[in-house]
């Protein structure tokens, strides 16, 4: 008999659940249903669109549509999924027109995804006051960009940060305000945040880190934002302040969520429903340095779970252990990026740290265009296995995070990590790599 397979949301994660389930299994009925016009863009492109990089949001769009039809997957856009009936294995379905349909399923994949967060700031229903999550919401931006003079973002994370640097290059007066002490919060500790919010600062954006947006100043159009008693002129404000997982449909339906609020599935992507099954920005995961769950809320993470969920759905056997939380990203000229846990964060849990930070050269010292690189790795101090990196660096910045992410993945040690045997070529690398110099330092303190 035909299997049916039912994927909810086509995003980074329903378009590869589809893929995989669609290559396990050949003959089964597989439909995509989802809220948008526009399928699986790439929404991290969205501030790169802002910022001129690339020349409109319909260069986003991964897959045309004859891929679908290639792939023979059943897609339903600007479809609403309203109700999940487990016993029945049915979801209720609403078009755009109004129309409803209740379509059956064998198996089911919930990628509902993740919704922006709004901290509850006075004035924040006024117009001019945007999120950065739909091609719509960055069409809007965009449009309020070409005649705006300056822009306040809220939010010093990743998605902050590039809208900010976005605004900056389209020639907007550009400020950015974040509650917490330092610039990427999350990502980075202090000392390598104050490098990145320096070098922003250089370039000519404002940063005020340990003070909220108090009120989103205006009558009607957003005019400011009050920042700690100052008020901050503003045409546009973004608030780039998180997402919370998408999850009322799977929890009306009796899918269990984690001690995150997320979605909590097991290995094989299946929640506690059999047949019912999970991946991306709404489930959580396991942290693959302290195995307690965790939100990932990464393109990354989305397609790896979703694989495994849309093997397992189709038939398949597949596993996702957990993550690292792997980052990157590319400020004016810097890219930075990092992997594991912080030295905070590391803390927060109750780990024991040494940490070493050097700053060396991208290439040979004396070659042209030799760029600085900055790395900090943080190491368990009982078992001397690393468990977190931050790179700084001018170029080659993913590449070591990837080797230093498989390094923690093999939970290798610091002392294994300086005896590593790298390459060398003054045009592309120093003789001493930057990863090995950082590990000699952590190994000179923990002695
Ligand atoms: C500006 C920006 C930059 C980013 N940059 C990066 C980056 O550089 N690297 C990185 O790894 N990640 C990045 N991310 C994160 C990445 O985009 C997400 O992790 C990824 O989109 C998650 O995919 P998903 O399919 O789980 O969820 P989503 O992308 O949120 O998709 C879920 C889909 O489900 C639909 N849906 C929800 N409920 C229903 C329903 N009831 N019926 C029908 N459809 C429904 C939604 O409309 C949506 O289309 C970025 C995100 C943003 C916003």
């Amino acid at each position: 008999m035909t299997r049916k397979i039912i994927v909810i949301g086509a995003h980074a994660a329903g378009l590869d659940a589809a893929s995989a389930a669609r290559k396990t299994d050949r003959t089964a009925e597989i439909t995509l249903i989802t809220k948008e016009k526009k399928t699986a863009y790439s929404r991290c492109g969205l501030p790169f669109v802002l910022g001129g990089h690339i020349p409109t949001f319909d260069d986003l769009v991964v897959f045309p549509e004859r891929f679908y039809k290639m792939m023979k997957l059943n897609l339903k856009t600007e479809t609403t999924v309203t109700n999940i009936d487990p016993k029945a294995k049915t979801v209720a379905i609403q078009d755009k027109s109004g129309n409803e349909e209740t379509l059956q399923y064998d198996n089911l994949v919930i990628t509902t995804g993740a919704i922006p967060f709004v901290p509850p700031i006075k004035g924040r229903e006024k117009k001019g006051v945007y999120v950065v999550r739909t091609i719509e919401d960055g069409e809007k931006i965009n449009q309020a960009l070409q005649t705006a003079k300056s822009a306040v973002i809220v939010g010093a994370g990743l998605i902050g940060l590039e809208v900010a640097v976005a605004c900056l290059e389209r020639g907007l007066k550009t400020t950015v305000v974040e509650f917490l002490p330092y610039v990427l919060p999350v990502l980075l500790d202090k000392g390598m945040a104050d490098r990145v919010q320096k070098e922003l600062e250089e370039k000519g954006m404002r940063i005020i880190v340990g003070k909220g947006a108090e009120e989103i100043l205006g009558t009607d159009k957003v005019t400011g934002v009050l920042v700690g008693g100052e008020e901050i002129p503003a045409d546009v404000v973004v608030v780039a302040t998180g997402v919370r997982a998408n999850v009322e449909l799977a929890k009306n339906a009796g899918v269990e969520l984690g001690e995150k609020r997320a979605i909590k599935t097991n290995l094989r992507m299946e929640t506690n429903i059999k047949g019912i099954y999970a991946a991306g920005d709404c489930v959580e995961t396991i942290n693959l340095v302290t195995r307690r769950p965790t939100m990932s809320q990464l393109g990354t993470t989305a397609v790896k779970q979703a694989k495994v969920a849309g093997i397992n759905a189709a038939g398949g056997y597949a596993t996702f252990t957990g993550a690292l939380g792997s980052w990157i990203t590319r400020l004016f000229d810097t890219e930075i990026g990092g992997t594991g846990l912080t030295e905070f964060m590391a803390g927060r849990a109750g780990i024991e740290t040494v940490t070493g930070t050097i700053t060396s050269k991208t290439r040979a010292d004396y070659f042209p265009g030799a760029l600085p690189i900055r790395i900090k790795l943080i190491v368990e101090k009982e078992s001397e296995k690393l468990i977190g990196a931050q790179i700084i660096g001018g170029e080659e910045v993913p590449q070591r995070i990837n080797a230093l992410s498989f390094a923690i993945q093999k939970e290798m040690t610091v002392r294994e990590l300086a005896k590593a045997e790298t390459c060398y070529a003054p045009p592309v690398c120093e003789t001493w790599e930057p990863m090995v110099l950082a590990a000699e330092m952590v190994i000179r303190r923990l002695r």
